[in-house]
């Protein structure tokens, strides 16, 4: 299973250098070739601020003193936008004096380097800037992850839903969204007790995430619910990806517990392409297909497509 920190995606760091000196590329581009960073240039301010929403690299060296926008504009700019406002940003600057320092700072400036720069600081600079950079990111990325399960949680759901709602509504992309039950669930904590249960959650989980592709989205719902949001997937392919879980699980022998039979209901509804339908409808319409299963005896997957198909069900094998 998939579990905490594995989330994160360690790629190579891309360090976007803003500054109008040709010579200061060049220098960076030749003494900073030996660490594990992409350096991209920009001489202008706007191009710089253009590739920083383009690139969302993973740290800016800017300079301040540059014709047209200064650096404490493109500051300015870069921490007022929601995509470029995490990006920290050390100031490379020819400029010494206090009110500056603490202005760049004021602005959201990481750190500060007074020209012209030792190579060796800039470095140590430079290094422990990313790793702080990328401290936060996983912190920020584990207060999304369900401490159980090691699923994504209902918070990390709430926002890539609202994305990819957006995402496939632009694209006019497919887009599913199953919400899973565990069947009778109260029972197995009665029964075994909760640490039985915890264990069940954990073993579905494990299970959902096994059988789920790298695009799809596995998340806890809540307690004994699960979520799968799946971007370019036609409501058919996901009917069929629930269908596997669903015969999985069904299928599986419980260590130690040979009367044990664990059973998941699940409620699909999909979109083909364009669609107008809201992103809340769009899950009250899985819930609906969930109840559906619920009602129809448990232990099946049932299927709505958002633009207006009638139902199609998914009979346990
Ligand atoms: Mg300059």
């Amino acid at each position: 299973m998939t579990l905490g920190v594995e989330h994160f995606h360690e790629s190579t760091p891309i360090v976007l250098v803003i500054d109008d000196c040709a010579d200061v590329h060049r220098l960076l581009t030749a003494r900073l070739c030996n660490e594990v960073m992409e350096l991209v240039c920009e001489t202008s301010a706007e191009v710089g601020l253009e590739r920083a929403h383009q690139l969302e690299p993973t740290l800016i060296l800017l300079d301040l003193d540059m014709p047209g926008i200064d650096g404490f504009e493109v500051l300015r700019r870069l921490k007022e936008e929601q995509s470029t406002s995490e990006i920290p940003v050390i100031v490379l600057s020819g400029l010494q004096s206090p009110n500056d320092k603490v202005t760049a700072f004021d602005l959201g400036a990481v750190d500060y380097i007074t020209k012209p720069f030792d190579l060796m600081e800039l470095r140590v600079r430079l290094r422990s800037a990313l790793k702080m950079r990328r401290l936060i990111q996983m912190l920020a990325q584990r207060a999304q992850i369900d401490g159980l399960t090691g699923l994504w949680n209902r918070a990390h759901f709430d926002d890539r839903w609202t994305e990819e709602t957006k995402r496939a509504a632009r694209s006019s992309s497919p887009l599913s969204l199953a919400i899973f039950d565990l069947d009778n669930f109260k029972q197995v904590n009665d029964t075994y007790g909760h640490p039985a249960g915890d264990a069940v959650l954990q073993g579905v989980a494990r299970l959902i995430q096994k059988i789920a592709r790298q695009a799809d989205i596995a998340c806890r719902y809540g307690g004994e619910e699960f979520a799968v949001i799946m971007p370019d997937t036609t409501p058919e392919q996901a009917l069929n990806l629930c269908e596997r879980i669903r015969a999985a699980l069904d299928e599986t022998d419980w260590p130690g517990k040979p009367n044990r039979h664990i059973t998941i209901s699940a409620g699909v509804a999909g979109s083909e392409g364009p669609t107008t339908i809201g992103r809340d409808e769009w899950i009250v319409q899985a819930d609906q297909n969930l109840y559906r299963s619920k009602s129809e005896g448990r232990n099946r997957a049932s299927m709505t497509k958002v633009n207006g198909a009638g139902p199609r069900l998914a009979e346990a094998s």
